[in-house]
């Protein structure tokens, strides 16, 4: 017997998500453990975590990581979504209609 199907996700609040996106060049963001800039280096293919955060199920702010700082901090935010969009054009590719 089911009584509903409430789903708990109050961890990290409503709504809070982590997403990991290439670093792109003339990114500004500060690292939120470091406080070091989350810097684009041409040679590398850097990845950055960029997690929005929800207070009492209002969004509250934008906190940037390195890929390593958010890994070593045990994903507080959980584990980061590849880009959506990136995801959406590779699907729209594969998904023309027979
Ligand atoms: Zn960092």
């Amino acid at each position: 017997m089911h009584r509903g199907m409430a789903i708990t996700t109050t961890d990290a609040g409503p709504g809070t998500r982590a997403v990991r996106r290439r670093i792109e060049p003339g990114t500004l963001s500060i690292c939120t453990k470091c406080d070091e800039r989350v810097k684009f280096i041409a040679r590398e293919q850097g990845q950055q975590v960029i997690a929005n955060i929800y207070v009492d199920g209002r969004w509250d702010r934008v906190e940037h990581f390195h890929d390593a700082c958010y890994l070593e901090l045990a994903k507080p935010y959980g584990e980061p979504k590849e880009d959506l969009a990136r995801i959406a054009r590779g699907r729209a590719a594969a998904a023309a209609p027979a």
